[in-house]
């Protein structure tokens, strides 16, 4: 009780005067709430505005065109949220007639409101009793009780809702949500919280063991490498060129086909890539484009593209990475998912 009697003290206190505030209007608190997603207080506020100018109920809303919903927003950034909103708008003018629900059981199944919508409108609205948990009620749980499951893992989302909504018992829903969001906005900031000043800091985990720059944890997001593979396809006979792969990269020792690989989506009629094959096949090889394919990996996205070659002249300089091989050879040689996919599709028997 500690905990939630100081975080609503502190409200009470330092609030800012938010015009979404005053209301327990549905319609204008999910305005709100989908404007101010991904965006400042500063920056969404004169939208905010504008919108509820534009359109003062949510009739008025569903009955926009998305050119102009989406003139409106300009400027806002992730356009995706003007569009959803008009389609929530029309879903709530054909399901409830223009009256926008209230209670969270309903509001989930709307297009375009997830969890923590749905957790704040009912709440300011109806004072339901469900806990909202945003970037801000992440941060304040993870430092004042210590938890270091990464908030968005499975794990972690399953046991920071847990513990926020167990922290909302006995407490009026609708200031506390709005009390710990922005205490997380406000005081318990991502970067530098002046802790000093702080009403919970005798009692703050991160505070006391020194970890409020490594509280809360995030996995790292894999930003995938884009890579882009040409394969050359030389037929002598029944016999094909195949090629092992060498460690120090994806699909080590396994069997692929010579490639070239270029920095950047070279396309398959691209000069500088047939430049390239002339430089290592002969300047009079015969290109000839099969097919192109994408191939997802954990870390890596792979472009790939088949060039069959006639008229090649072909130098092994002792490369013994490189040989030519049967059909049935071939079959029996582990090779990537792209290269039986391409043998499948385009080699005969
Ligand atoms: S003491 Fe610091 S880290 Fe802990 S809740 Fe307060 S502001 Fe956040």
């Amino acid at each position: 009780m500690h905990f939630q009697k100081e975080i609503t003290d502190w409200y009470h206190i330092h609030k800012r005067d938010l015009p979404w505030r005053n209301t327990r209007d549905a319609y204008v608190i999910w305005l709100s709430e989908i404007i101010l997603q991904q965006t400042r207080v500063e920056q969404g506020l004169p939208y905010f505005n504008r919108f509820l100018q534009e359109y003062p109920t949510v009739s008025h809303f569903a009955g926009a065109t998305e050119t102009q919903v989406l003139k409106l927003w300009q400027g806002l950034g992730y356009y995706s949220r003007g569009r959803n909103m008009l389609h929530t708008a029309q879903q709530i003018e054909e399901l409830y007639n223009g009256v926008f629900p209230v209670s969270y059981d309903e509001l989930i199944r709307l297009k375009g409101i997830g969890e923590y919508t749905a957790a704040a409108i009912s709440s300011f609205s109806s004072g339901e009793a469900k806990a909202v948990l945003d970037g801000n009620v992440f941060r304040v749980l993870a430092r004042y009780f210590g938890i270091s499951t990464p908030i968005n893992s499975t794990e972690g989302k399953k046991q920071f809702s847990e513990l926020a909504q167990s922290m909302m018992d006995g407490q009026d829903p609708m200031v506390y949500n709005q009390a710990i969001m922005e205490f997380g906005a406000l005081q318990c900031k991502p970067k530098s919280p002046d802790c000093s000043v702080c009403p919970l800091q005798m009692d703050c985990y991160a505070f006391r063991q020194k970890e409020v720059g490594s509280l809360p944890v995030k996995l790292k997001k894999l930003v995938k490498r884009n890579r882009y593979f040409n394969y050359m396809i030389l037929q002598n006979g029944a016999d094909i060129l195949v090629r092992r792969r060498n460690p120090g990269d994806i699909w080590q020792h396994l069997y692929d086909f010579p490639l070239i690989e270029t920095e950047e989506e070279a396309g398959i009629f691209n000069l500088e890539l047939y430049e390239r094959i002339r430089e290592e096949y002969g300047k009079d090889v015969i290109i000839h484009p099969v097919m192109q394919m994408k191939h997802v990996l954990t870390h890596q996205i792979i472009y790939v593209q088949f060039f069959a070659l006639d008229n090649y002249i072909i130098n092994f300089k002792g490369n013994t990475d490189i040989k030519w091989v049967g059909r049935a050879e071939l079959d029996d040689l582990p090779q990537p998912k792209v290269i039986s996919s391409f043998i499948n599709a385009h080699l005969t028997k």
